[in-house]
């Protein structure tokens, strides 16, 4: 084991040290050879040294080097240095995350809930669970919310299902994320039955456009559209279904960490007046991938909709992770969160936010300099930048992608087709958007003159 352990340390140093300088898409030689994996299973184990060293030679070359500095692709962060180590340790650990299992992850859970609730300005009593991410947070959220609603009806949705139920209107944007309709779907109401409330130019819902209110209903808003970075006008909002008895969820996958910098918190105004919030470990905290929280402003709503009997629903000794989730077993996600939030700090994870915004500012000017039209409002780490025909466009994005410098991603918004570019890691360097903008802006003038 020892050995094992040493060598895997040093793959992963390889590693890490040669994400700074490789292309950031795989070449598609190692794509390819991802072919040498797929052998019909033996009969014979293996050493684990050489399974390693397989897994290591044929897999890291295909990966995405998205914990580099020049992934600008969805909105998905790197993973801080102290993450990515507890994240090693964690995984020595091995826990389980209920309680009895592991009194460390339940212990750190708790601290990060306290940790974060002050960071975001939520409910002091709120109640959190840790889930793989945004999707099952908006759907945790989402449990919560059914609850409560038909609960107010006098029916136990848990118990008896949603067939015969009474019925629930749920109000979404017209710029909604999909992993929210996921959820919606997932919790039987359904993706196609919402009511879609209409957006201005940035993708916000328009608060004077919201439907009457009446009967149990969800308003969903969104905290970061993914395109623009846009807010809803959370105050308003809420506002408005408070008065209504409606309940508001959140999804600020990475929008919500706007709050934890002066500059930017304004863009969440009200956002805490809401009843549940879903956002991301893994997007803008950089933790590693499958790291989502939900918060409820009432926690008997969301241990009421995860909890399996209500003899669980009495509070022992200490919060329950498995209370808040989905899940039963899952590992200590509070693991990474914990150290990224104490290595950080609350000057660190301010200055990450503002840091990665400002280089999105700087991606902004460098192509509005150079001619290119910036669809969107730049308020955030968002920047969404045409070079002309839709054909164009496209062009540009796959010679950026090829060349592998760095990787950016294609989008439509509100019918015009752009380059995405998000700044949403840690280890991207003001070089990193640099040489970045010279690849970008060489394939944008060679592509127009081809
Ligand atoms: C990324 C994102 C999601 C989905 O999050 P996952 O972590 O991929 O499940 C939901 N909503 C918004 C606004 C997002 O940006």
């Amino acid at each position: 084991m020892r050995r094992l352990l040493s060598d895997v340390a040093d793959r992963a140093n390889r590693y890490v040290e040669g994400v700074a300088e490789r292309r950031v898409a795989p070449s598609p030689e190692a794509v390819e050879r991802l072919s040498r994996l797929d052998v019909p299973l033996q009969d014979d184990p293996i050493e684990p040294s050489k399974v390693l060293a397989e897994l290591d030679e044929i897999g890291s070359p295909a990966t995405v080097a998205t914990t580099g500095g020049r992934y600008f692709g969805f909105v998905v962060g790197g993973s801080l240095p102290a993450a990515t180590a507890a994240n090693m340790l964690a995984g020595v650990w091995d826990q389980n995350a209920a309680r009895v299992l592991s009194p460390v992850a339940a212990s750190l859970e708790d601290v990060c809930i306290r940790w974060l609730i002050s960071l975001f300005g939520l409910p002091a009593n709120a109640g959190a669970g840790f889930v793989t991410g945004a999707t099952m947070a908006n759907f945790s959220g989402l449990a919560a919310a059914r609850h409560a609603l038909l609960a107010q009806e006098g029916w136990d949705v848990e118990a008896r299902g949603l067939f015969g139920a009474p019925m629930m209107t749920v109000l979404v944007g017209e710029e909604v994320h999909v992993s929210l309709l996921k959820a919606l779907s997932m919790l039987g109401l359904g993706r196609d039955r919402v009511v879609r409330v209409p957006v201005d130019g940035q993708g916000r819902m328009r608060a004077d456009a919201l439907p009457e209110i009446s009967g149990p209903t969800i308003v969903c808003i969104q905290a970061g559209n993914v395109n623009t970075g846009a807010f809803d006008p959370a105050g308003e909002i809420c506002r408005t279904g408070r008065a209504s008895g409606a309940w508001v969820h959140v999804d600020g996958a990475f929008g919500l960490w706007a709050l934890a910098s002066h500059r930017y918190a304004y863009l969440a105004e009200g956002v805490q007046d809401a009843d549940s919030w879903a956002t991301d470990g893994h997007k803008w905290l950089n933790v590693p991938q499958d790291s989502g929280l939900v918060f409820v402003r009432e926690p008997e709503h969301l241990r009421a909709a995860m909890t399996a009997t209500a003899a669980y629903l009495i509070e022992g000794e200490g919060r329950e992770p498995s209370h808040y989730v989905p899940e039963m077993s899952r590992r200590a996600r509070g693991v990474e969160i914990w150290a990224a939030l104490r290595s950080l700090g609350r000057s660190g994870l301010a200055e990450l936010v503002e840091r990665t915004c400002r280089y999105a500012s700087q991606f902004a000017e460098g192509l509005q300099d150079a001619g290119y039209e910036i669809l969107n409002d730049v308020v955030l780490n968002q920047v969404l930048v045409s070079f002309g025909s839709p054909a164009l466009t496209h062009r540009v994005i796959r010679r950026v992608q090829e060349e592998g410098t760095c990787w950016l991603g294609g989008t439509e918004w509100q019918g015009h087709v752009a380059m995405r570019i998000s700044v949403s890691s840690w280890a991207t360097t003001e070089q990193d958007v640099q040489s970045s903008l010279e690849v970008i802006l060489r394939f944008a003038k060679e592509e127009a003159r081809a």
